[in-house]
C-alpha cells in the first residue's frame, strides 16, 4: 500500500471485472489526486443476490485485470475469507485500523451505488471512516442528489467538497467527479456470455482469457 497521499478504496463484486471498473479506478486516481487505488473484491455482499462466480474466481480476474497497471493494488482479504467483513463499514473499519487515524481514505462509488447508500448497514458511520467520491455513471443523475429532502440528500449537501480537500482530512467529505461515460455493466457482460456473444474490449484481455479458460458465465444460471 502507498505511503503519502490519499488512498482510494474501490469495493465491488467484480463479477467479472470490466473496463468500466478500470476506467473508474484510473480516472479517480487522476481526478482526485490519489496516491493509489486499492480494488477490494467482496466476499459475499449482503444486499444483493449471490455473485455468479466464486470469490476465488472474481479475485483472480481482478488480479489479472490489474496486472502491470501502476497505481492500483488488490486487497484480497475479503475474497479469501481472511477478513470476515461483508459490509462496507466493516471494510472501512479494518482499513482504518491498518492505516491509522490520520490517513485520508477515499471510498470510490459509482453514482448508482451512492444513490442506494441509505440502505447500507450503519451508513452514517461511513462518513467518519472515509471520504466518499462518487463517479458519474450513465443513467444515474448525480445532479439530483442534494436537491431532495432525504437524509442522504442532506448529507450530500452538507458534506459536498472538491478533490483538493481530500488530502487535508482523513474522512468526511463527499466529492462527485466525472468519468468517461461507459455504459458497461457486469450484468450485461454475463448476459452476453450466456448467449455465446463476445465481450472482447468490454473486459481486459487477461480477464477474457480467464473466463474462457474456466468456462465462466456460459449459462444464465449456475457456473
Ligand atoms: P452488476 O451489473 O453485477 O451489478 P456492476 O457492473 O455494477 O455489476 P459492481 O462490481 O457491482 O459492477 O460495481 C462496483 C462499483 O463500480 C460500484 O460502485 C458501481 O457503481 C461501479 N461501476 C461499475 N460499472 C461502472 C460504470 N460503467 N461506470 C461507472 N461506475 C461503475
Amino acid at each position: 500500500m502507498s505511503e503519502a497521499g490519499a488512498l482510494g478504496l474501490f469495493g465491488g463484486t467484480f463479477d467479472p471485472l470490466h473496463v468500466g471498473h478500470l476506467r473508474l479506478g484510473l480516472e479517480a486516481r487522476e481526478a482526485l489526486g490519489l496516491a493509489e487505488v486499492c480494488f477490494i473484491p467482496a466476499g459475499s455482499p449482503p444486499l444483493r443476490a449471490a455473485p455468479r462466480c466464486s470469490a476465488a474466481h472474481r479475485l483472480a480476474m481482478v488480479e489479472r485485470g490489474l496486472s502491470g497497471l501502476g497505481g492500483c493494488s488488490v486487497d484480497p482479504a475479503e475474497a479469501t475469507g481472511a477478513a470476515a467483513a461483508s459490509y462496507t463499514v466493516d471494510t472501512l473499519e479494518r482499513l482504518r485500523r491498518r492505516h491509522g487515524g490520520e490517513k485520508p481514505l477515499v471510498l470510490l462509488l459509482g453514482a448508482d451505488a451512492f444513490a442506494r447508500l441509505e440502505s447500507w448497514h450503519r451508513w452514517r458511520d461511513l462518513f467518519g471512516l472515509a471520504h466518499i467520491a462518487v463517479a458519474t455513471r450513465p443513467g444515474h443523475d448525480l445532479e439530483k442528489l442534494g436537491a431532495g429532502a432525504t437524509a442522504l440528500d442532506r448529507e450530500f449537501a452538507a458534506r459536498r467538497g472538491i478533490a483538493a480537500e481530500l488530502a487535508a482530512a482523513p474522512a468526511g467529505r463527499i466529492v462527485p467527479f466525472a468519468i468517461t461515460a461507459l455504459e458497461i455493466s457486469a450484468t450485461a457482460i454475463r448476459e452476453r456470455l450466456a448467449r455465446g456473444l463476445s465481450v472482447r474490449y468490454l473486459v481486459p484481455d487477461a480477464v477474457l482469457d480467464y473466463i474462457e479458460t474456466h468456462q465462466l458465465y456460459r449459462t444464465p444460471h449456475g457456473h
